[in-house]
């Protein structure tokens, strides 16, 4: 067992790092207040080959391991402490995973250089205004039509409907297939029929959340993921890498906040000694410093079991992922969430406020919590499936 990053681990940490200082803090609150990342920043994300890390170099990826990716979402996630740089670097990097494996040449060749180099946006559409966690009842179809298929129905809270539409791009997108099972689509956002909307969000200001409407859409047929009526196997695999950057997102978010409030109670004095003198605080310190600990190592296995197996397209130890992702997507935004609260509350009133900043990474992280990548109560009903099996499953 080696816990040892290796030396160009360390280096592209320490360079993330240092883009996460100079470049994402500086910005953060103006991509809050502004509503966008700015051309800048993502350009300097292309520079570093942080867009879409895992994708092959032939596609103007870095073919980076989910370690590596895992390290780097570490990095995002303390940088912006908002949050939507991470979320914009985890589903480039989790689907533009997806589609280098399962798309065709040409949507590959046409879609992943775009999306690595900066100039173009790839997410995911799953959700629909009915519901997000119970896919099966989804309602959009994708109907058989000549080479290609025809998209009918909406998709709801999709991240980056508005960046697919300004920087060109679209979606991976899950319908329900003629014959039964789904087919898995890249659905350009600019294609004839689509009607977008844009969804006000209270945190992670600087990436859109929006619908999608379908009014017979025509998708040509070299935008299909792998084989028809196979789809939702290409989209849950899909979610358990981005999950497992989510979750070291988190990680990174939750030692922002821990650093911060670290630097606060040795300064801030009361009953005339310094905050962090009193056990109170220290303890809750430690019990954080503790909680980000475990999670962080929680994240890196999970990472390091996606490049043993699904990451080399073996298929094989499916559970024993299924239940490190499922794990570390429950408890890495609780976790996160709990040290951003308990160190407002250090801060006492100059934690409430906007200067204190620790109220962006508190509504950034809340999207995990109610649902952004599946729902806590989805996680926890994987671990159920995977710890007591299938017939456990409260549902058809
Ligand atoms: C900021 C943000 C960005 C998002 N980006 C995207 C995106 O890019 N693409 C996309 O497709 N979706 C996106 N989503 C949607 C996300 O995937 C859904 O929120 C999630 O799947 C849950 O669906 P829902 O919100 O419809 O809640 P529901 O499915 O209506 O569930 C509501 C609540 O009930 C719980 N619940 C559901 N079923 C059960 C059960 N069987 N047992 C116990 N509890 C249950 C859920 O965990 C949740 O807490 C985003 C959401 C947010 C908040």
């Amino acid at each position: 067992m080696e816990f040892r990053l290796s030396d160009e681990e360390r280096a592209f940490q320490e360079a993330v790092r240092r883009f996460g200082d100079r470049v994402l803090r500086p910005n953060e609150r103006r991509i809050d207040s502004e509503g966008r990342i700015p051309s800048e920043v993502l350009s300097a994300m292309a520079d570093l080959g942080l867009l879409a890390m895992p994708v092959p170099e032939e596609f103007g990826g870095m073919g980076a391991s989910a370690v590596l990716t895992e390290l780097a979402a570490e990095e995002v996630g303390r940088g912006d402490f908002s949050m939507a740089t991470a979320v914009f670097f985890l589903l480039e990097a989790g689907w533009g995973h997806v589609l280098a494996r399962h798309g065709t040449d040409e949507a590959k060749r046409e879609v992943l250089p775009a999306v690595t180099g900066g100039k173009a946006f790839l997410g995911i559409a799953t959700t629909e205004p009915t519901g997000g966690s119970d896919l099966g009842a989804m309602r959009t179809t994708a109907r058989r039509n000549g080479d290609g298929f025809r998209l009918r129905g909406e998709k709801a809270f999709v991240s980056g409907v508005e960046e697919a539409k300004r920087l060109g791009g679209g979606h991976l997108t899950l319908a329900k297939a003629d014959g039964g099972g789904f087919d898995f689509l890249y659905v350009p956002t600019g294609s004839p029929g689509i009607a977008t909307q844009r969804f006000e969000n209270m945190g992670r200001m600087g990436i859109s959340t929006g619908g999608l409407a379908y009014a017979d859409v025509e998708v040509p047929g070299r935008y299909l993921l792998g084989l028809e009526r196979k789809g939702f196997e290409y989209a849950m695999e899909g979610f358990t890498v981005a999950r497992t950057f989510v979750s070291a997102a988190c990680v990174g978010a939750a030692e922002r906040a821990l650093e911060a409030g670290t630097a606060y109670v040795r300064e801030r004095h009361a009953f005339g000694q310094p905050l962090g003198k009193f056990e109170a605080i220290q303890f809750e310190l430690a019990d954080l410093y503790s909680q980000v600990e475990a999670v962080k190592w929680q994240c890196r296995r999970a990472a390091w079991l996606l490049d043993e197996y699904p990451l080399k397209g073996d298929g094989s130890h499916r559970s024993e992922v299924d239940l490190a992702v499922a794990a570390v997507k429950l408890t890495a935004p609780q976790v996160a969430f709990e040290c951003v609260k308990r160190v407002m509350m250090w801060f006492g009133a100059a934690g409430y406020t906007k200067d204190a900043g620790l109220e962006l990474g508190l509504r950034g992280i809340m999207s995990y919590l109610v649902g952004a990548e599946g729902g806590l109560n989805i996680m926890r009903i994987i671990l159920g499936r995977e710890l007591l099996g299938k017939e456990f499953v409260p549902y058809k």
